[in-house]
């Protein structure tokens, strides 16, 4: 065996013995609730595919149409020659969603993160960031070089203790978090944040990827009824409720244009295809039209909640928590056998002792399905 070898080997076998090697299962999407793995037919709260978009006959037939008419790739970045005509179209949309003067689309909301914010914030700057904001927000804090704290989860009073004690030592400071928590549900207090960071001249960029199109009347978690908390750096992803592929950020012209210029996650990377980007256009224009249909999935999580004896969800994301790694494989195997496709979550994607069942709901759950898996969770794996 080469050293090489050897060393992976070495770590594969860690990972074994902690309970935490993954592995990915081929999985068959019929469609937008339904899988096939392993020869079994399971019912997924496991997709991020919140409207159930991805399988939508409209969309896909506008995803076929621009291969058509544009070709399969966009064969070069955004910069050189890749930015097919429908670029355009998408982030002007996305801009009217967000109520913003620009928009600008990326690979993908990692690579958006890892973009933005060297952008924002240089080896001279600040960033602080929410202890569970997503590991993208993260990874892009550290390609920033600047110097990376974070505050206790969703509390405003360790925030205030961190920007009076540093504020003063950078020229710049940046606050980012999830707006909807990917692996808890729940949600960032916007409305202070950003008080907060305009009193002491911060800037507030929000990764609303779990948010667009089902919080907010589809507009994602920094709206609600007529109401926005004005947060200027707004980003997120295509590839959840909207059922496609891509990142954005939406914000004024002037940094939008800025991060056009020097993103390097969108100057050295290709665009996307043109079957995305016409998807994308396609779901915005769905959500629009029916912004009843948005709401339908944090409804759907509410009624499980309800019923499984939990925490009122706030978001379609409804964490399970069971603490140990096994625990969380067990009560994941057991609702395979139920007929439900549940993931186990475990560390380092969560905290060490938080293993969990992450559940999303989606506007096509039958409401039956939810609740025996409601009863299920509260008297089967619960009680433990
Ligand atoms: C999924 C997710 C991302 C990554 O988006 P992709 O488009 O899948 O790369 C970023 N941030 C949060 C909060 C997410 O949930």
């Amino acid at each position: 065996m080469s050293s090489l070898d050897r060393f992976a080997q070495h770590k594969l076998d860690d990972l074994k013995r902690r309970n935490l090697y993954r592995s990915m299962a081929e999985t068959l999407r019929e469609d937008g609730i339904w899988v096939e793995r392993a020869g079994r037919r399971l019912l997924s709260f496991s997709c991020n595919d919140y409207l159930n978009l991805t399988q939508h006959p409209a969309i896909k037939q506008a995803a076929q149409a621009a291969i058509e008419k544009y070709g399969a790739g966009s064969g070069a970045s955004r910069l050189v020659t890749g930015n097919h005509p429908l670029y355009a179209a998408l982030e002007s949309r996305l801009a009217a969603v967000k109520q913003a003067e620009a928009a600008c689309v990326f690979g993908s909301g990692y690579l958006a993160n890892a973009g933005i914010i060297p952008v924002l914030a240089g080896p001279d700057d600040l960033v602080i960031a929410d202890e569970l904001s997503h590991a993208c927000l993260f990874a892009g804090a550290q390609l920033s070089r600047g110097k990376v704290l974070t505050f206790r989860h969703n509390d405003l009073d360790h925030l205030r203790t961190l920007l009076a004690g540093h504020r003063a030592a950078y020229p710049h400071v940046l606050i980012v978090t999830d707006g909807v928590f990917s692996m808890d549900g729940d949600l960032a207090p916007l409305g202070d944040l950003n008080a907060l960071a305009d009193e002491f001249d911060a800037w507030l960029m929000t990764d609303d990827a779990q948010g667009l199109g089902v919080m907010g009347g589809g507009r994602g978690s920094s709206f609600s009824g007529n109401s926005q908390v004005p947060v200027p750096l707004q980003m997120g992803t295509l590839s959840k409720a909207i059922g496609s592929y891509g990142g954005y950020i939406c914000g004024s012209a002037p940094v939008i244009d800025l991060i056009r210029n020097r993103a390097r996650t969108v100057v050295y990377s290709t665009g996307l295809p043109p079957s995305s980007v016409a998807a994308s256009i396609a779901a915005l224009d769905l959500i629009e039209r029916e912004p009843a249909y948005a709401t339908l999935p944090v409804q759907k999580a509410r009624a499980f909640t309800h019923r499984a004896g939990l925490p009122a969800a706030q978001s379609p994301i409804v964490p399970v928590i069971v603490g140990d790694e096994q625990k969380a494989l067990d009560a994941s195997r057991l609702l395979a056998d139920e007929g439900y496709l549940a993931a186990a979550i475990r560390p380092p994607t969560v905290p060490k002792g938080t293993a969990r069942l992450r559940l999303t709901f989606t506007a096509q759950h039958p409401d039956d399905a939810i609740e025996r898996l409601a009863d299920i969770v509260r008297d089967r794996i619960l009680v433990h």
